[in-house]
């Protein structure tokens, strides 16, 4: 703790000591802060607590402003866990969170982690954490050569962690918090940990032993999976292109974006069907204008942008009929004309952003 105090990060959501900050701005930081870099959480988290200063107001909030301001972020969702869970403070707790790590369980996507670092960070209370960083430094400070992502090492590390916190008691959350940053900033993944920084260096057995490297075991990589979609940048004569929110499940639940279609068996028919297209888009000349390449965390994806320009008569017509082949059809709902701007303030992904760029239409 006393290295903590002297090396931590200046960021907006450690404005109070840990134990005393406030439960909803350390839910809203933790929810940003999953699977997700410090450095891009920052500015983000600054703007949505500007917007939804408290659980009231994020509870009162309408959806669609809630994922706009969560754009940019990804995992969204997160985001709609995150209202979900603000509703259900307000609605069934009367607006104060609970106390306690079972009851901050029953709030939507708040899981074991999330819980503890509620619990211990906002009230205080003696709760364990266990993410990937406070993991690493267990594991190399205790020697253990175990595979990270083993159950039985998650185990182990929360058995470990709530010894930890029962052991600080009252300053469970400042010893969590210590712990979180030194695997952050100090005892980071990869063959070459600061040890020289390091405050536990002296008792470390992965120093002492000169595993670190090996410590924890290296994960072998997944082979991600391909994925292709056609992004329809289609223009009416007012300049607006027709949109539509994507469903409630899945990739970018929630979204807005082009209309855009995504074939289970992959690009051919969808391309045959835009040579001459057929339903509410017979007539419409397409043409390819773009294609990019985005890395998910396990998906490579294949963007296309194909352009069209409409007349009004048509526009009409496509806000309601079949766009695509039989079976390649998109999942999109409410279709709908909608400026470049607007779209993008109502929330699209990163790759319908570049996609667009990249076509000049964005
Ligand atoms: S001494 Fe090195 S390996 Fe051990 S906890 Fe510190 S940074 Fe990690």
């Amino acid at each position: 703790m006393a290295w903590f105090d002297r090396a931590k990060r200046d960021l907006p959501w450690r404005d109070l000591p840990a134990g005393k900050r406030d439960p909803y701005r350390t839910l809203v930081s933790e929810a940003m802060l999953q699977q997700t870099q410090v450095s891009r959480v920052v500015e983000k988290f600054r703007a949505f607590i500007e917007r939804f200063p408290t659980v009231e107001a994020l509870a009162a909030a309408d959806e669609r402003d809630v994922m706009a301001r969560w754009a940019g972020l990804g995992y969204y969702r997160r985001a709609r866990n995150l209202h979900a869970a603000a509703r259900h403070v307000v609605e069934r707790c009367g607006g104060t969170f609970p106390s306690e790590v079972e009851g901050l369980l029953e709030l939507p996507g708040v899981g074991r982690y999330t819980a503890g670092a509620i619990a211990s960070l906002a009230m205080g209370r003696p709760a364990p954490i266990v993410d990937g960083n406070v993991a690493r430094v267990m594991l190399r400070v205790q020697g253990r050569d175990l595979d990270q992502q083993a159950p039985a090492t998650t185990a182990w590390a929360w058995r470990q962690a709530e010894a930890f916190a029962a052991a600080a008691g009252p300053f469970a959350g400042a010893a969590n918090e210590a712990m979180m940053e030194l695997g952050a900033t100090v005892c980071t993944p990869g063959p070459a940990p600061a040890c020289g920084a390091c405050p536990l260096a002296t008792c470390c057995e992965a120093k002492r032993l000169g595993t670190q490297a090996r410590i924890p075991r290296p994960k072998k990589a997944k082979a991600p999976t391909k994925r292709w979609m056609a992004v329809l940048a289609i223009r009416d004569p007012k300049g607006r292109l027709l949109c539509e929110r994507r469903g409630a499940e899945g990739l970018w639940a929630g979204l807005h974006q082009p209309v855009t279609l995504e074939p289970e068996e992959g690009a051919e028919r969808v391309r045959a069907w835009l040579a001459a297209p057929t339903g509410a888009c017979r007539g419409v000349r397409f043409a390819r204008a773009a294609a990019i390449a985005r890395q998910l965390t396990h998906r490579t994806l294949t963007v296309e942008v194909h352009e069209a320009t409409v007349t009004a008569a048509a526009a009409k017509r496509l806000t309601r009929g079949a766009i695509g082949p039989p079976g390649g059809q998109g999942t999109g709902l409410e279709r709908r004309w909608m400026m470049p701007r607007a779209l993008a303030a109502a929330g699209m992904s990163k790759a319908h952003e570049a996609a667009l760029v990249a076509a000049g239409a964005g």
